[in-house]
């Protein structure tokens, strides 16, 4: 049997037939069109999904199930969007619902990061790890935990959010109210941001990286070194809270590479408290390409 997989983002839903075994068959990727009314859209997915599944000869009774993942804030248990700020028209939907109109099998919602942590789990970095924090630095800040070999999903779907975790109180207003948020201080968005103000000229968080780490620019050079940093804050957060034996960390963000990864393990050897703690292997997803809809799918063909 096969599951659906459908990463629904604020710029683009990706999704995919993937087998039991994580190969993703076929798939397509799809603007997500904040124009249109959400029931609107997701009949454009689903239209997508019976084309890949016609297109692979499949019925709905080849189906195990549809697994969604979608930016937090959500409400898992009615099966809604609740408020995420990149998909504002989409604020209360019945997701679930929505896509239950088209398909009479399982549909399942988590969120984004949650389902890239158990794509992680089953295929990638994690692969045989019971206890581990999956950390995506993307556009926002998120994590998926994994603790005695089950993901930590909270009451309503949204543990994990340390994108509004304080990192440090003197870091500014965040989206969401409070100051010195992890995502306000050490996100893609946020290292643009910084990047900009400083050179007074639009600057992304890549060529950011690429002036601080070619040295030619000693303001990026600080700028990189405190993301680094509050990246090694965070990460000894989420060691001391949940003792895992491994750190995944994905996002865009994370393809700078070594100089972060070793950065970070540099923080946690110093600072995480226990003996334990201060040697947690630090490594990069394995799943970059596909990893959101491997995950949504992984939602329906793992358990957790
Ligand atoms: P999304 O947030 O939509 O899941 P990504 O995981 O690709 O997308 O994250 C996008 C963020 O990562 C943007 O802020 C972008 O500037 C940043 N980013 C993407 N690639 C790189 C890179 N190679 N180096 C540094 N930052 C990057
Ligand atoms: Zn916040």
């Amino acid at each position: 049997k096969y599951a659906v997989g459908i990463d629904i983002g604020g710029t683009k839903t990706a999704l995919g037939l993937v087998d039991s075994s994580g190969m993703v068959l076929s798939k397509a990727s799809l603007p997500t069109d904040l124009s249109l009314s959400p029931q609107d859209m997701v009949d454009r997915i689903a239209q997508t999904v019976l084309d890949l599944m016609a297109g692979k000869g499949l019925q709905q009774a080849d189906l195990s199930g549809i697994g969604l993942g979608a930016p937090g804030p959500l409400d898992t248990r009615l099966g809604q969007i609740a408020e995420p700020p990149n998909l504002r028209s989409w604020w209360g939907f019945p997701v679930v619902e929505a896509f239950n109109r088209h398909f009479h099998v399982p549909i399942v919602l988590e969120n984004d990061a949650t389902a890239a942590a158990l794509a992680e789990k089953w295929l990638g970095a994690a692969k045989g790890a019971d206890h581990f924090v999956y950390i995506t630095i993307s556009t926002g800040i998120g994590a998926g935990i994994y603790s005695h070999g089950r993901l930590i999903t909270g009451a309503s779907g949204n543990a994990g959010d340390i994108g509004h975790v304080v990192i440090d109180p003197a870091g500014g207003t965040c989206t969401c109210g409070q100051r010195g948020c992890f995502e306000h201080i050490a996100s893609g968005t946020a290292i643009a941001r910084e990047a900009s103000m400083l050179l007074q000229r639009p600057v992304t968080s890549k060529e950011a990286f690429e002036l601080a780490l070619s040295r030619q620019d000693a303001r990026m050079e600080q700028l990189v070194s405190r993301v680094f940093h509050y990246i090694g804050v965070g990460s000894v957060m989420l060691i001391n809270t949940f003792d895992p034996e491994l750190l995944v960390i994905g996002g865009g963000v994370s393809q700078v590479g070594a100089p972060l990864f070793e950065s970070v393990t540099g923080y946690i050897r110093q600072h995480a408290l226990n003996p334990s703690g201060r040697s947690t292997p630090v490594v990069p997803a394995l799943l970059q390409q596909d990893a959101g809809l491997i995950g949504a799918a992984a939602l329906i063909h793992t358990k957790y």
